[in-house]
Formats: C-alpha cells, sequence, structure tokens
C-alpha cells in the first residue's frame, strides 16, 4: 500500500468507487488492518474471527509500510483479514464484486482510497482509479459517504505479549502514526 503524501490536508476532493470497472482492487491488494472496534463488530455478527482473520507480527507489518525494525514491539501482532491465495479478502463476493459485509466493513476499509487527519485529507492512494471521479465533496460529505462520519479512528487491535502492550504508551502511538 503506497499512499501518495500531500504536504498538507486537502479540504475536498472527487471520488466514486467504481469497483464493477475496477473489479474490487482494494479487496484484493490491500491488507486490511482490524482495530477494537472491527473486532467488537465481527463478534456481534457472529463472524467466526479465527477464521475471519490472521495475525502479522508487527514489525513484519512496519516493514511492509517501509519502516524499520523496533526491537521493543517483538511479540505484538496486527490481526488482518484473510486473503485466499489470490490476494482476495475472505468477505470478497467472488461471483458479484463488491464486500459481503459492506455495511460493517472495517474502518480501514471505509477510509480507503483517503487517510484523513484533523485538517483533511492527508493521503489519497493512487491505486484506486475511482479517485478524480463523480461530485466533488468536502471532508464532511466524504466520511459521511464513507460511512465514517459516526467513527471514531482507533490505532490498530495489537495481541500478544500482555506486559508490551502496558509498557509504552508513547511507542504505541508512534505505532498509529506510523499506520496513517
Ligand atoms: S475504493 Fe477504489 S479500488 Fe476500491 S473498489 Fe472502489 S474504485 Fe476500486
Ligand atoms: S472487508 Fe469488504 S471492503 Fe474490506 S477488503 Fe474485504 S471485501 Fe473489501
Amino acid at each position: 500500500m503506497v499512499f501518495g503524501r500531500l504536504l498538507r490536508g486537502e479540504g475536498k476532493a472527487r471520488f466514486k468507487c467504481v469497483y464493477t470497472e475496477c473489479g474490487s482492487l482494494c479487496c484484493k491488494k490491500n491488507l486490511v488492518v482490524l482495530n477494537e472496534d472491527d473486532a467488537a463488530a465481527f463478534e456481534r455478527l457472529g463472524i467466526n474471527i479465527a477464521e475471519a482473520t490472521v495475525n502479522m507480527g508487527l514489525n513484519e507489518f512496519l516493514s511492509l509500510l517501509g519502516s524499520s525494525q523496533i526491537k521493543q514491539l517483538e511479540g505484538l501482532e496486527v490481526v488482518c483479514l484473510t486473503k485466499d491465495s489470490d490476494g482476495n479478502c475472505v468477505f470478497l463476493n467472488l461471483e458479484e464484486g463488491g464486500c459481503k459485509i459492506y455495511d460493517d466493513r472495517p474502518y480501514f476499509c471505509r477510509e480507503f482510497p483517503f487517510k484523513f487527519s484533523k485538517g483533511g485529507i492527508k493521503k489519497k492512494d493512487p491505486i484506486c482509479p475511482g479517485l478524480g471521479q463523480g461530485e466533488e465533496m468536502d471532508v464532511s460529505t466524504l466520511k459521511d459517504v464513507l460511512g465514517l462520519s459516526r467513527l471514531d479512528v482507533k490505532p490498530p487491535l495489537l495481541v500478544g505479549d500482555e506486559s508490551k502492550l502496558k509498557t509504552s504508551k508513547a511507542l504505541m502511538g508512534m505505532v498509529f502514526r506510523l499506520m496513517r
């Protein structure tokens, strides 16, 4: 996932999801990391989390984002959605395209292809062909359309070494920022 960085938050963007045209590209390319609200939603829906997710070492995940290894994070893992051997997300409807749990999809999926900050749109992922399509929207409208307006951005759900999870809030804050 390589995001184009913007120097400061943009206040408007044009976007329209064209999943029938792109073949749900993001549901094949992206590695979706859950937060605690996503995991709670899965539980409410009766989704078997053990089947729907796979854990990945936090350092391994950070290295995918281009970050160097952090020794204090060894033993911690992020929780990602399972993919098949072709990279398709476990919830991708392979016959018709689209998401089988669209109304309850994880925060990461809702926010894609954007990352928002308090200043507006912080990043856009150029792999998404829906960028630049449709009507121009301000950030508030965009968040409504993406189903984000009532959700808070949360750090990733981390599992593993309990003592490490409690050791350093500053370190976890740094991890959160790296992931955004
Ligand atoms: S968000 Fe972008 S990449 Fe994902 S399905 Fe929609 S148009 Fe395709
Ligand atoms: S949960 Fe749904 S929206 Fe998210 S990657 Fe999987 S299929 Fe796509």
